[in-house]
């Protein structure tokens, strides 16, 4: 959110500062890990379309200014139970809501049986009491990479970077900020937080509970056949068990990046200091993972071949959505949440809307679905 904030701002033209307390892309939050699932039919509601949809576009330009490919549309495969109420966590039954918003904004969407998905895609191993929805305008999204990327542009364009830096404070001013640093204190007329898991250390205390920072665990899998799960023959997909600790993502492998599938789940359970939280993944975790999550889900995959596993962390609120509003005490600070582990297909659009905030008081997209109340 923060390198998308300053390549936008830097477009435009203003005098930008961007800091960050490690040296992005890095792997101490929320956004590394290679590749993050992006879709038009985003079954978390309407108000996220046009974020994602405009994301696509940013990251398009991008692609055309710098040559380095972001945005892989392999298409994204919904899959659900077909008992209602069956789906991703707290939304529902995600192939009906995905179809739902698709149907709203007129997006192609295919449904399918499990047969279909067998058929088409050999690879996953869909049992027939699930269905499926594929979106193909969606896929993955190299999310290293857009960051670097839009700091480069950023640079580039005239803003600065000031790595390695952390921010302890920012203090409200008679004509902007403060902001506080372990090398040296800048005044700003705007602020823009996206300082994600570690969001707290800003705002009162009132609001913690606000946000619950959980810790994920990202693997890579050998398998038997790369070309089958190159984005041309293999989606990425999204795929809900029968239970709270099944849930499976799967993200195609793309060109000269990671070796390996990669596969993950999500643990709410738990919640974690983003300072202390353990980073190791122990064996014992990654056969529990395969034994819970992954087994004859995937064809072709070797379970005994984990090639990596990272800890990443998600930041969710108590209903999953988006809290992009300005500070409760700061009307010239915008604060913005890591986003519930689905934001990084909206970042790109969200950076440039907090720029026009900045700049023009306001943004283009409408953002008042996301406002603290
Ligand atoms: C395992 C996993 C899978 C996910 N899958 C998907 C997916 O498939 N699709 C999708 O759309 N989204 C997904 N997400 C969610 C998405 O990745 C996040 O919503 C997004 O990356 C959050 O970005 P951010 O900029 O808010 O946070 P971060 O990338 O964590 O950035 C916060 C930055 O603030 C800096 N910072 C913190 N404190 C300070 C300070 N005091 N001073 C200076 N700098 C500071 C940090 O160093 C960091 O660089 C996933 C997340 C995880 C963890």
């Amino acid at each position: 959110m923060g390198a998308a904030t300053l390549y936008q701002a830097a477009k435009r033209g203003a005098s930008v500062l961007g800091i960050d307390r490690f040296d992005p892309p890095h792997t101490h939050g929320s956004t590394h890990g290679e590749t993050r699932i992006t879709r038009l039919a985003v079954g978390e509601g309407p108000q996220y379309v046009p974020l994602v949809k405009r994301s696509h576009d940013i990251w398009r330009e991008l692609t055309a200014a710098t040559g380095q490919e972001l945005l892989y549309l392999s298409g994204l495969l919904t899959v659900a139970p077909n008992v209602s109420g069956g789906g991703a966590g707290h939304f529902g039954d995600f192939v009906e809501l995905s179809a739902n918003v698709a149907a709203n904004y007129g997006l192609p969407v295919t449904r399918m049986t499990a047969a279909d998905v067998r058929n088409t895609y050999p690879i996953y191993n869909v049992s027939d009491d699930y269905n499926a929805l594929l979106d193909p305008n969606g896929g993955v999204v190299d999310c290293d990479n857009a960051v670097a990327v839009q700091l480069q542009q950023a640079q580039a364009l005239g803003a600065t970077a000031l790595m390695n830096t952390q921010v302890m404070s920012v203090n409200k001013t008679a004509i902007g900020n403060e902001v506080i640093t372990a090398q040296g204190t800048f005044t700003a007329s705007k602020v823009v937080n996206a300082t994600g898991s570690w969001l707290k250390s800003f705002i009162p205390a009132d609001r913690h509970a606000y946000f619950r920072i959980t810790r994920q665990v990202i693997y890579w899998f050998g398998v038997d056949d790369p070309t089958l799960f190159q984005p041309d023959r293999c989606p990425g997909v999204i795929w809900p068990g029968p239970t709270d600790d099944d849930y499976l993502g799967g993200f195609p492998m793309l060109p000269n990046r990671t070796p390996g599938l990669k596969v993950l789940t999500e643990r709410r359970v738990h919640e974690y200091d983003p300072d202390t939280v353990n980073r190791n993944v122990p064996p014992e975790e990654i056969e529990d993972f395969v034994n819970v999550v992954l087994k004859d889900r995937i064809q072709g995959l070797q379970l005994d071949n984990c090639l990596h596993a990272k800890v990443c962390l998600y930041t969710d609120t108590p209903d999953d959505h988006f809290i992009i509003d300005t500070h409760p005490d700061n009307q010239n600070m915008m604060v913005v949440s890591p986003c519930s582990g689905h934001g990084f297909k909206h970042s790109a659009a969200i950076g440039e809307s907090l720029a026009q905030w900045s700049l023009d008081g306001q943004s283009e997209i409408d953002l008042s679905a996301f406002a603290w109340k």
